[in-house]
């Protein structure tokens, strides 16, 4: 068996195993190789690989990396896929399938027991309705990974792409570029995957960087004064600040003069090394008291 990307080898498999996609699961199913290369090629995957793959799906991006890398988990929600997957992926012996809800699962653990400890790269077709918090969990859970190539729902792409000023940019562009660089991989409409979905696709690279770009003192403390900048996006952060909870207006203004930043701008405004800055006066200012 070669390739299932395209439209008549994927309806083949659905056909034969009477399968049923499920919408609540995030089941559309990629039938392009072109952007399968991409995804490939984007990742950089070599046989040096160890690769993490969130909902194989019937295994047409398992399959490609399969040939390529040292060996690949795939973990899949629905059990109702699992003797597909047995079948499609027959020929793998790199490749395990693990039936369960990713984020159920201890991932550090899982790379200890069954990826040498890692470092590893997460490589998916992710379902839209836990985008987020999947890619979240790699990033913040100390996981070994180096990049994640993952195709999301254009806008969430475009939000963690974005730069400061742009409509785009707000917490998520923050939390994904506080670790990554990113780069867009690939676009895919709506037309390359069955069944069709309501939206049109991106794939997006996230570089992990080895060492880290900005000097944050307290991290819980940045991402609260992001989340309270980005809270009421029209506000001026003299006033949204004040969803931190624990600064009056006149210690507000005396923070963000500390910073250096005009007490009208909005959060939307501030790059990341402004927000870093700004963060570590709040602490220091927490500390102080
Ligand atoms: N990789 C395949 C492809 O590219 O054609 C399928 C991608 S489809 C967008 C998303 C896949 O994620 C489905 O196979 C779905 O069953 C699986 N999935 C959904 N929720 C999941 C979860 N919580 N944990 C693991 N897999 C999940």
């Amino acid at each position: 068996m070669d390739r299932l990307s395209s439209h008549k080898a994927t309806k083949e498999v659905v056909q034969k195993h009477n399968f049923k996609f499920s919408k609540s699961l995030g089941q559309n199913f990629l039938i392009d190789d072109n952007v399968i290369d991409k995804i490939l090629s984007g990742a950089r995957v070599s046989e040096e690989d160890n690769i993490i793959e969130v909902g194989p799906g019937i295994g047409t991006l398992t399959r490609e990396m399969g040939k390529t890398a040292k060996k690949v988990v795939a973990i899949e929600i629905d059990k109702s896929l699992i003797p597909i997957l047995k079948e499609t992926l027959e020929e793998f012996d790199n490749v395990e399938v693990i039936n369960k809800d990713i984020l159920k699962v201890d991932i550090q653990e899982l790379v200890k027991e069954k990826l040498n400890g890692g470092p590893v790269k997460l490589i998916a077709n992710l379902p839209y309705y836990i985008t987020t918090p999947i890619v979240m969990k790699f990033l913040e859970e100390d996981i070994p990974v180096t990049d994640i190539v993952v195709m999301v729902q254009k806008e969430v792409a475009d939000r963690m792409n974005a730069l400061p000023g742009s409509k785009d940019y707000g917490a998520l562009s923050i939390a994904v570029q506080y670790y990554c660089e990113t780069e867009i991989v690939a676009k895919a409409p709506r037309h390359m995957f069955v069944p069709q979905p309501n939206v049109d696709s991106t794939v997006i690279g996230l570089h992990v960087r080895e060492e880290k770009k900005y000097k944050v003192d307290n991290e819980e403390i940045f991402f609260k004064t992001v989340k309270a900048s980005f809270g009421q996006r029209r506000k001026t952060l003299l006033n949204s600040l004040g969803g931190l909870g624990f600064l009056n207006k006149d210690e507000i203004r005396e923070v963000l003069q500390e910073a250096n930043i005009d007490e009208k701008r909005r959060g939307e405004t501030l790059s990341i090394e402004e927000f870093a800055n700004l963060a570590n006066k709040v602490t220091e200012y927490q500390n102080r008291k």
